[in-house]
């Protein structure tokens, strides 16, 4: 594939695709019996392809420290976790996987933290400009709440987007569980990111003890009212060592309803970037990323966490891949991709029809698109050599 043609395919994208599902529809779909889901999943995928295309974007996520101020109760590095060991990657062991992935044919980095400014948001704002001024990659934070002078900073630095998850839609579950924070807050967070011109991203768990049908069904609907650029969502799975480490997950007898969730999510919000989170392959071992890309997905994100670091970084009990080497993660990627016949996304992967961030160095966009484009045309798929 030619970068022109990757530039015309997301411009399609954003002009073609399927309407969005109505509200009640969303209910209904979600309620659907076991003998009927294939066919939801079938209506996802056609959706999905007609929408955003077959193309699937690599994001490559680098966790570069597990400090958090916050105490959400369901979360393995909340703040009263005093049995963890702390730490936080230096600029150059971030540059180091940053450029790392870059050479693998990842297009974009995933600089994901807990929400603690122990890392120094000046420091984050140089690290984006050397990222952005020294590996072809768009960037993706994705470090909590911030005040908007510190998002404008970000941006200018050279930030394209930016995950902040409303976790739940309704705000008296989000308060219950997250002591001392409001879900307005996070949204309030979203909106400032949009006002400044940064792809936002956003999401849910699914199953979250107390949630209802009705609540799932609104945290999709409120995806598609945020109008999110990307949209992460997976299941709750109870971590021992939290104060949730009893409870179920309220979709526990039926987990193929997490799957189900994510179908109807690309039908409500067609051209989003939907991920096959990791969480899928826990509940769905060796598969469950891959069921994900065949039900609505077209996000996947490798890990390029270095090994020393990612058993320190378990949100949840059985994340997948904390034993593998970041070039372990990349091969395993476009091994999945090869079986399900799914081409690898070029070119930065942005926002379907969203204009793009105002940042001082606005020339990184298109800058970002062919120097990636043309590194994935060094062959027929990036192969990690690490
Ligand atoms: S979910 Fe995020 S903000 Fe909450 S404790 Fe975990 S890392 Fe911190």
């Amino acid at each position: 594939m030619t970068p022109e043609r990757t530039a015309g395919s997301e411009a399609a994208g954003a002009a073609r695709g399927p309407r969005p599902i109505p509200a009640r529809e969303v209910r209904r779909l979600l309620d659907a019996p076991p003998g009927q889901r294939a066919r939801v999943f079938a209506a996802a995928d056609r959706a999905r392809r007609a929408a955003v295309g077959d193309e699937v974007f690599l994001r490559g996520i680098v966790e570069f420290s597990n400090r958090c101020a916050r105490n959400c109760r369901y979360c393995g590095i909340r703040a009263g976790r005093t049995d963890l060991r702390r730490y936080a990657m230096d600029e150059s062991e971030i540059l180091d996987a940053a450029q790392a992935m870059a050479a693998c044919g990842v297009t974009t980095v995933v600089l994901q933290s807990g929400e603690s400014d122990a890392f120094g948001d000046a420091r984050f704002a140089r690290l984006v400009e050397r990222i952005k001024r020294e590996t072809p990659l768009a960037v993706t934070g994705s470090c909590g709440v911030r005040p908007e002078a510190v998002f404008r900073r970000w941006r200018d630095a050279g930030m394209d987007r930016y995950l902040v998850r409303f976790e739940t839609s309704d705000p008296r579950l989000y308060a219950r569980l997250h002591p001392g924070d409001r879900l307005e807050a996070r949204l309030e967070a979203l909106a400032r990111l949009r006002a400044l011109g940064v792809q936002t991203g956003s999401g849910f768990l699914i199953g979250l003890p107390g949630e209802t049908l009705e609540t799932l069904a609104e945290n999709i609907l409120l995806c598609r009212r945020l109008d999110l650029d990307m949209a992460g969502i997976g299941p709750f799975i109870p971590h021992p060592a939290t104060p949730l480490g009893g409870a179920a997950n309220a979709c526990a007898s039926d987990p193929e309803r997490f799957l189900l969730a994510l179908a109807v999510l690309r039908l409500a919000h067609p051209r989003a970037h939907i991920p096959a989170t990791t969480a899928f392959d826990a509940v769905f071992p060796g598969t469950g990323r891959n069921r994900a890309l065949q039900c609505g997905a077209n996000v996947f994100m490798p890990s390029f966490t270095p090994r020393a670091h990612r058993g320190d970084y378990r949100l949840y009990p059985g994340k997948p891949c904390v034993d593998e080497a970041p070039g372990d993660c990349a091969a395993c990627v476009v091994g999945r991709l090869r079986l399900l016949g799914r081409p690898i996304g070029r070119g930065p992967g942005h926002a379907f029809g969203r204009r793009l961030a105002r940042s001082r160095t606005s020339g990184t966009s298109s800058r970002t698109s062919s120097a990636a484009a043309a590194a994935c045309d060094q062959g027929p798929a990036p192969v990690c050599s690490m």
